[in-house]
């Protein structure tokens, strides 16, 4: 078979390797949809593959591993905007659950997918972390358009477009596990929304599958004090400590949000390998609470970074989040050197494809990992000088700023243009969708 060969030659490509090296003047190798190696520039037309290779030379860009975003509603993007101002409760039961009710089935799925894919490739996220209904649609539509994605198989105790009861969700849950197998770009985590919307026996079944099948478990916790206030009232227990009793806590679960930790749960969570989704836009905007980033990081959890929907957000850039968490970390601690710049960049990288249970796969720019790569141009007068490339990206570029997208070796944006998509279909799709919801 004949092999495909395209030779990046960026001006700093971050790594992101353990020892987070950022390499001036090194070339990025990449075979077929892997990256074969990383060598000097000066050495590059020694290669044995260079005559028949693609040569792409950034010399303005840094080249780093394309972000994960560890927490979305990719489908939801259909929603941003009808419901804004408002606290997490009421917005989700007096708006976003009638909304979906309404609305989502499986095309409404298709089409907030592709804008919410299209949004986040354009933005430099290259691998998405997904809990919506209709997860087999999503993933479809992920492996059609190259866009590498976790699925969340989602789980509820109460009746939805999706599925009636407690048993039919994990009924499908498991169906699309199985159909999503098939899908190379494309792997499935459970999803139990929250510890409020699913029963002890559902939990049960979810912490037994997840074993079994080596599958994370993607799951709001602990997101505001007044979840953790009522649960305690009706359960007697904190949600964390009630998740532990049902054996969720390993590192299998990726707890999104977790506003309220006390030192007990937060040691808990650090011996138990759980991941934390790190939401902060969507926490400040809902007024939810704040994660003790600063304190997390001292203790070793992995931490990582989401999104979340856009009708909380209401925006899907994870450079825009990067910046936020590192901000917000440093002035909720009083600590200026909280959550740094790399630190930073690790949460929106590889923390986030070790919560995954992708870290062998992506997440960092080294020799035999998948080729999801991003380019940033730092030309531009807010990021000139360049001292630093990783201070430059965390606290002065703008997403605008991503000008090329590889994801498995596939070139998604070249030079600021989407090479496959048509972002003025997607667009207008979801024009005609917020025409019928508006009416
Ligand atoms: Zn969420």
């Amino acid at each position: 078979m004949q092999h495909r060969y395209q030779i990046i030659q960026p001006g700093w490509t971050i790594t992101v390797n353990s020892g987070f090296e950022v390499l001036r003047d090194f070339a990025v190798v990449l075979e077929d949809n892997r990256i074969q190696t990383l060598i000097a520039n000066d050495a590059v037309t020694e290669l044995p593959c260079y005559e028949q290779a693609e040569i792409i030379r950034l010399p303005n860009c840094a080249l780093m591993p394309g972000l994960v975003n560890s927490h979305t509603h990719a489908s939801m993007g259909l929603f941003r905007g009808i419901a804004d101002d408002l606290p997490l409760m009421e917005w989700l039961t007096a708006h976003i659950w009638p909304a979906e009710t309404r609305w989502v089935d499986a095309q409404f799925t298709a089409d907030g997918f592709m804008l919410a894919a299209a949004e986040m490739m354009r933005s430099g996220t290259t691998c998405l972390n997904d809990m919506y209904y209709f997860p087999d649609t999503a993933a479809r539509c992920a492996q059609a358009i190259g866009m590498r994605s976790v699925i969340g198989l989602i789980v509820l105790d109460f009746p939805s477009v999706w599925a009636r009861d407690a048993d039919e969700y994990l009924h499908k849950a498991l169906a699309a596990h199985d159909e999503i197998r098939e899908l190379p770009l494309v792997s499935s985590a459970f999803a139990p929304h929250a510890p409020y919307t699913v029963s002890d026996e559902s939990l049960r079944l979810v912490a037994m599958y997840s074993s079994e099948l080596d599958v994370p478990v993607h799951m709001h916790v602990h997101e505001t004090a007044a979840e953790v206030a009522e649960a305690q009232q009706k359960t007697g227990l904190r949600p964390l400590e009630r998740l532990d009793q049902l054996n969720l806590l390993n590192s299998n679960l990726i707890a999104v949000h977790m506003t309220e930790l006390d030192e007990f749960e937060i040691e808990r969570i650090a011996e138990a390998g759980v991941s934390v989704a790190h939401c902060p836009e969507s926490n400040l905007k809902l007024g939810s609470g704040i994660c003790p980033v600063a304190t997390l990081l001292e203790r070793g959890v992995n931490l990582c970074l989401g999104t979340d929907g856009a009708a909380s957000n209401n925006d899907l850039d994870l450079l825009g989040e990067m910046r936020t968490a590192a901000l917000l970390a440093k002035g909720s601690s009083g600590n200026a050197s909280a959550c740094n710049a790399r630190q930073s960049i690790e949460m929106a990288t590889i923390n986030g494809a070790r919560a995954l249970g992708l870290a062998d796969r992506i997440g960092s720019i080294e020799a035999g990992k998948y080729a999801d790569l991003i380019a940033i141009d730092l030309s531009g007068l807010n990021t000139q000088p360049v001292y630093d490339p990783v201070a430059q990206i965390v606290y002065a570029a703008a997403s605008r700023q991503v000008s090329h997208v590889w994801i498995d070796g596939v070139i998604q944006l070249r030079d600021f243009e989407f090479c496959r998509l048509d972002s003025d279909e997607i667009v207008a799709r979801a024009a005609s969708w917020a025409q019928k919801i508006r009416s």
